[in-house]
């Protein structure tokens, strides 16, 4: 029997943010203007995001036994996430090291860690969980064979999946099939186009070979450009908003944990869109990614 609930299975990693003119160049010590430690993680912040809009909110994953682990699962505990389901392991807890640029670039670099314990057999486990779950939403941050196991379940178990291809990696095209919605940056659909996708010109001309991989939905998000979004029929073109864009750590994660919301409230595919642009904007507004994530409250005023 479904219920109104989304269920995130994914990573959760600290995040060490340095926000710099630049990077460093071999063999040079280059010194940050800050740096700020938050807790995130693809899987995680998807979740905070959907928790904080008020979903009830699942996050099935794995930290170690260590402080960094204890951190992560208090804060998610504390944006009311349920966390039931994220396991303890014989590994390191997830660490993401962001250099967040003047110019707005981010680059990152994660450790495998504990997200990489996550087995199929621990999906088998959850299949109580899948079962209720309305939603279901996936990352590439753990290992892929995990993940197509799981849209295959998820889907058998109807569950609407929503894939979020990221990192970059190849999926089978199986898998990709039984995704009811699939979400990529622009780095990342470069990756799965083959051709460089920098504007929304590229995203249109590349977008529609795209989605003829997936089922129902594709959207690419496209920065301050906004996001473009492929149906069967047609497309459409989410402008963003206008902000001051601070830093963008979990924009996109924003922006899907809010989309998933709205499709929860059965809203149409196109106002869950510009819902999910306002969280995100709100997001890229302030430094880390929980953290800046906007609450129910918070979204709602600043309906323009
Ligand atoms: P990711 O974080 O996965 O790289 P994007 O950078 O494409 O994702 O951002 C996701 C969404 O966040 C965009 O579709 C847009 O709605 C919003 N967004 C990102 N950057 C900005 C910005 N500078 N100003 C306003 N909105 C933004």
């Amino acid at each position: 029997m479904k219920e109104k609930i989304i269920t995130v299975i994914g990573s959760l990693n600290f995040d060490i943010i340095f926000k710099q003119q630049r990077l460093a160049v071999m063999g040079e010590t280059y010194s940050a203007d800050n740096m700020t430690i938050t807790s995130g993680g693809k899987g995680a912040n998807q979740a905070v995001q959907c928790a904080k809009l008020g979903a009830t909110t699942y996050l099935v994953g794995s930290v170690g036994r260590d402080v960094l682990g204890d951190q992560l699962l208090q804060d998610l505990a504390d944006y009311g996430v349920n966390t039931d389901y994220v396991t303890r392991v014989d590994a390191t807890t997830g660490v993401g090291v962001v250099n967040a640029l003047e110019d707005g670039a981010l680059m990152a670099t994660i450790s495998k860690g504990a997200n990489y314990a996550m087995t199929t057999e621990r999906i088998d486990e959850i299949e109580s969980l899948l079962k209720r779950s309305s939603i279901v939403i996936l990352q590439l941050e753990i290992p892929i064979e995990v993940v197509e196991y799981c849209i295959y379940k998820a889907h058998s178990l109807d569950c609407f999946v929503i894939l979020n291809a990221a990192p970059a990696a190849a999926v089978s095209a199986n898998a990709l099939a039984k995704v009811n919605c699939l979400v990529v940056n622009e780095s990342e659909a470069t990756f799965y186009c083959g051709e460089l996708i920098d504007d929304l010109e590229s995203a249109l001309k590349c977008g529609r070979e795209l989605y003829d991989k997936t089922g129902e939905l594709l959207i690419i998000t496209l920065g301050k450009n906004g996001s473009v979004l492929f149906d069967a029929a047609s497309h459409d073109h989410v402008k963003a908003m206008e902000v001051e864009s601070i830093e963008t750590t979990g924009a996109g994660d924003s922006f899907i944990g809010a989309f998933a919301c709205q499709l929860l409230d059965r809203k149409e595919i196109a106002a869950a869109a510009g819902y999910a642009t306002r969280a995100a904007a709100i997001t890229v507004t302030k430094i880390g990614g929980q953290p800046a994530m906007p609450t129910l409250r918070e979204l709602e005023m600043s309906v323009p």
